[in-house]
């Protein structure tokens, strides 16, 4: 029995983008299909059906019907980008994530269906960007002006501005840390002081079997997995080859969780570094510059602290799928 030399199987193809537009996605089908000679041949079954459906990511997500189960003194998490805005404003519906969010169990599915009688590929084709905050230290620095010794004694880090009062023609001299009380001096005090010791993603993405923290680029590994091309054998049944993509940003990424916001109920406790990163995270968003930030190196024993540059933040989070099932020899 004669072989069909020159079947060519085409692929279903789309295109998913996620954050920016809805997803968009249809199949593409083609066959060319030549056969010769007496014997009788049929065409191998295709028949494969890919889809990304859904979204992973809203505008926003309102307590435990929203897909969110956070409970914090009493009061389910609820986040919004339409929240008191007029619907003419830019931002409103933007699609946004924040601490206390995660995606919904199934709001994003990504299948490939069928039983094709070829061999072939399951290709994804997937980059995207994850919220960040670099390793460093970080402080909100409050102006204090001159205080007393019994004040400086107190405890407390004192900061002052080296460029104005040292050497106004020096560009970027930064905060310096005070070492000794001088009457003349005004003061900086440094408060929310963060300090992370590697890059820190508190958004934590995971494919189905795999389990991420916030200490590394759990976006760029699952990238990295999605991007690993799944062969399949003649009878496969593909409902299982693609696994499912979930996210979640914790309202504290710290295990246990610091309970830092809960202050107001008097408790008294402070909130642990990831929840101070999270809040300059969201000032940064929000375009408030009241951080300033230090690698490490100091002079004066703190610091120098300068302005917190753009390039220490990422607030913008994307992931584009693309998906391809095609035929192999
Ligand atoms: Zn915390």
């Amino acid at each position: 029995m004669k072989k069909n030399k020159a079947m060519r199987m085409a692929s279903a193809l789309l295109v998913a983008t996620l954050l920016t537009t809805s997803v968009i996605s249809g199949v593409f089908a083609k066959y060319t299909t030549k056969a010769e000679g007496n014997d009788t041949a049929r065409v191998a079954k295709w028949g494969v059906v890919a889809k990304l459906e859904g979204s992973l990511f809203g505008p926003e997500y309102a307590d435990a019907a929203g897909g969110n189960t956070v409970d914090t003194s009493g009061k389910t998490i609820s986040v919004s980008s339409k929240m008191g805005r007029d619907s003419s404003d830019a931002g409103y519906g933007e699609n946004l994530v924040a601490p206390g969010t995660k995606s919904k169990d199934g709001a994003f599915t990504c299948t490939v269906t069928g039983t094709p009688e070829v061999a072939g590929v399951i290709d994804i084709k997937a980059k995207g960007k994850n919220i960040s905050l670099a390793k460093g230290t970080y402080a909100r620095m409050t102006f204090v002006g001159k205080i007393t010794k019994d004040e400086y004694d107190a405890g407390g880090e004192y900061y002052y501005d080296y460029k104005r009062d040292n050497d106004p023609n020096k560009e970027k001299a930064g905060y310096r840390k005070a070492t000794s009380w001088e009457a003349s001096k005004e003061y900086y005090q440094a408060e929310e002081i963060c300090t992370l010791d590697t890059d820190y993603y508190p958004v934590v993405f995971n494919l189905s079997s795999t389990s991420n923290t916030v200490s590394s680029d759990s976006l760029a590994a699952i990238i990295g997995q999605l991007n690993t091309a799944a062969s399949f054998a003649p009878g496969d049944t593909l409902d299982t080859k693609v696994p499912q993509i979930s996210w979640e940003w914790k309202f504290c990424n710290s295990s246990p969780a610091c309970g830092g916001y809960s202050t107001e109920t008097g408790s008294g406790a402070s909130a642990c570094v990831y929840c101070i990163a999270d809040t300059i995270l969201g000032d940064v968003m929000a375009g408030h510059d009241p951080y300033i930030y230090t690698s490490g190196t100091n002079t004066d024993g703190g610091g120098p602290y300068y302005p917190m540059a753009s390039n220490k933040s990422i607030t913008n989070l994307s992931l584009d799928i693309n998906m391809a099932v095609r035929q192999v020899d």
